[in-house]
């Protein structure tokens, strides 16, 4: 067995830095040219490892692997019963391992500590549903009106599937493709981030541990034009699964549209959380502060636009800044930071335009505005101060557009319909929030709010037992719930005569 790691003494560039390799079937191996990408630790500013830079031959090499291991060998002659062991055997593994996977996450990504042990021990848990429901997909006998014809169906694989993932949650996202989908018997390849890849590689290692046959998970690391749209436009792949931003999904679903092959997009958002005069207001003030500030306001789901009743405007956003204030920055390995870096180079320039977007637009500044130069954020790192706008007008681009940062747009409302118009007036729908004592207007709100996803009186919450997808320009398609299976199969009527 090669390593998936090792330390590279022949390469100047990337001495001291660890070096990870590809996993294509079931051998760890480098780019066919021999590239190299550099990943940083966001909170010092430093490399810290090298991953390959793939391109379209190893998309090539990793789509045969692939293939063959859809086609040929033990994958497709397992029993659903003993791919569901398989996957209960990784999802072991990786609560074996959630405390080295969550500090390589930390390291790459900058996320709290504390946040990705949660998260990572949490993730075995998408392994172990899909797992119990591999031997529970079946076809159906059709009473056909025919008497002389005997009709049923067998739900199939799709074959081979492409993950694509976003920086924000590595390890989060692929489960939510790869469990369903290896479930179902198909085969990947996940295609990690440019600038957060690690994960995924030390995820490959325990694949390998679990003893799945080569080839049917690969992991492939490199830039979305360089690798990832040749696996994309691949003939050979049947289904893509993305989570990214609305560009990227976009220009996926253009080039999959070619091959005219399955598509799930999960993409941006810009979610309101609407804040009724009748809420419990210290929940919804600790409801608000993680919606936004959470991972750095690095999701999906941000809660980005904070619409308040104008009765209690000023009262609950003069909270809201006073508990956002207190917030302690640093470094994002201690137990005790509450807010980390930003993940990106060129994320961390984006948060800071829209800072100054959102000033020249008239927005008012309540709280930070720029760079965080804290002490304790050291000397390297891309912090930027939480920040939170208040009287801001839903027209403007600080309430239309995602900052995926830890800035809050506050604007002010007068009733229902007016939060259901302002909430309503954007071009995503992933998520929002609502948070009141009312039965009758959570279930009004809950009906009326355009959004893949509702939380009433909490937010945040995701599991794998339920679905979760955006609509408008938030994406195509679900992920997680049972479901989710169902997307990677396709349907084959059998028609006998008797
Ligand atoms: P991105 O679109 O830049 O990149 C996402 C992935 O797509 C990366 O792996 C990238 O290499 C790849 N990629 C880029 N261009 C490609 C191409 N032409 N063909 C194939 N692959 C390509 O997004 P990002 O900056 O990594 O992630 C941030 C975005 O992800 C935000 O918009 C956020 O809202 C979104 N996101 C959505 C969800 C969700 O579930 N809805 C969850 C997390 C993040």
């Amino acid at each position: 067995m090669n390593h998936a790691t090792s330390p590279r003494p022949t390469s100047p560039e990337s001495a001291g830095l660890t070096h990870y390799k590809m996993y294509i079937g079931g051998e760890w191996v480098d780019a066919a040219d021999g590239g190299v990408i550099e990943t940083t630790n966001p909170y010092t500013g430093k490399a810290w490892a090298t991953v390959p830079r793939g391109r379209a031959a190893d998309a090539e090499r990793a789509v045969a692997a692939a293939r063959k291991a859809f086609e040929t060998g033990p994958w497709p002659a397992m029993s659903a019963t003993n791919r569901g062991h398989l996957l209960r055997k990784l999802a072991d593994l990786i609560l074996e391992n959630a405390e080295h996977l969550a500090r390589v996450e930390v390291i790459d990504n900058g996320k709290l500590i504390n946040e990705m042990l949660g998260q990572v021990r949490y993730i075995p848990q998408w392994y172990y549903y899909f797992a119990g429901l591999a031997d529970k997909l079946q076809g159906e006998v059709i009473p056909i009106d025919k008497p002389d014809m005997f009709n049923f169906t067998r739900r199939e694989p799709l074959g081979v599937c492409v993950a694509i993932t976003a920086w924000n949650s590595p390890l989060l996202l692929a489960a939510y493709k790869l469990a369903p989908g290896l479930a179902a018997g198909n085969t990947f390849i996940l295609k990690p981030s440019e600038f957060t890849s690690a994960s995924a590689i030390e995820f490959g290692k325990l694949v390998e541990k679990a003893g799945f046959p080569a080839g049917v998970v690969n992991v492939v690391t490199g830039f979305g034009p360089e690798i990832g749209e040749p696996l994309v436009a691949h003939p050979s792949v049947a289904k893509i699964a993305f989570t990214g931003s609305e560009a990227g999904g976009q220009r996926v679903y253009e080039t999959a549209a070619r091959g005219l092959k399955r598509v799930t997009l999960e993409l941006g958002g810009k979610s309101p959380n609407i804040v009724f005069d009748d809420a419990e207001l210290d929940n919804a003030v600790k409801g608000v502060i993680s919606g936004i500030f959470a991972a750095t306001g690095q999701t999906c789901v941000a809660g980005s636009r904070l619409l308040v009743q104008r009765s209690i405007y000023d009262r609950f956003v003069g909270r809201v800044v006073d508990f956002a204030k207190a917030a302690r920055m640093g470094n994002p390995l201690e137990t005790t930071t509450q807010v980390g870096p930003i993940t990106t180079p060129p994320q961390y320039k984006k948060v800071l335009d829209y800072i100054e977007i959102a000033k020249a637009e008239g927005a008012q500044c309540l709280l930070g505005g720029g760079p965080a130069t804290r002490p304790e954020c050291g000397s390297g790192g891309q912090f930027v101060e939480p920040t939170i706008f208040g009287q801001v007008n839903n027209k403007m681009r600080i309430a239309r557009e995602e900052v995926f940062g830890p800035v809050l747009a506050c604007i002010p409302f007068e009733d229902e319909e007016d939060a259901i118009a302002i909430a309503n007036d954007s071009p995503y729908a992933l998520a929002a929030g609502v948070w009141t004592q009312s039965v009758r207007r959570a279930l009004l709100m809950s009906q009326r709010l355009q959004a893949g996803t509702v939380w009433v009186n909490t937010y945040r919450a995701v599991s794998y037992m339920s679905p979760f997808g955006g609509h408008k320009r938030s994406g195509v398609g679900h992920e997680n719930g049972m479901d989710a299976i169902l997307e990677y199969t396709q349907v084959k009527s059998v028609w006998m005569s008797t």
